[in-house]
């Protein structure tokens, strides 16, 4: 069965996207660990970081990069973090996480945004996007 990232890139679920290419995606993480915090993920679905295969990888490090840069353009705070987990869904993804405490790094600390705030959060940061 398709992954529900799968299902963020065929349009089937709805996504506050950041930024796509023809093989990443980026859109902001529905339950956030701090404002700004995005996945970044391969179009080509596979569970587990390290078995992807070795240009995927890269690319994906890459993409994940140009994202971060774009995040802390947009986003106040003093650095970017970020994590690779995927206990929850089995499609790699990156999360790239702005971070002004170790607080915002750990995966109990929640969020709320309004719908409105992650649309202008997600519009604000593919702003300073450069693929
Ligand atoms: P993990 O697999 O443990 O790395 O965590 C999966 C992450 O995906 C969690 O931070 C969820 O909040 C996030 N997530 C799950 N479903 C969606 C969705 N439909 N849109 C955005 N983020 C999601």
């Amino acid at each position: 069965m398709a992954s529900i990232f799968t299902k963020i890139i065929e349009g089937n679920i709805p996504c506050y996207k950041v930024a796509e290419s023809d093989d990443f995606l980026a859109f902001l993480d529905i339950n956030p660990n701090a404002k700004g915090h995005t996945l970044c993920i391969p179009k080509k679905e596979v569970n587990k970081l390290f078995d992807l295969d070795a240009e995927i990888y890269a690319g994906l490090m890459e993409f994940s990069r140009k994202v971060a840069v774009a995040l802390e353009k947009a986003v106040p705070c003093k650095r970017i973090g970020m994590s690779v987990i995927g206990l929850e869904v089995p499609h790699v993804h990156v999360h790239l996480i702005p971070l002004n405490t170790m607080e915002d790094i750990r995966f109990v600390q929640k969020v709320t945004l309004s719908p409105e705030e992650f649309k202008e959060l997600a519009e604000t940061i593919s702003s300073h996007f450069e693929g």
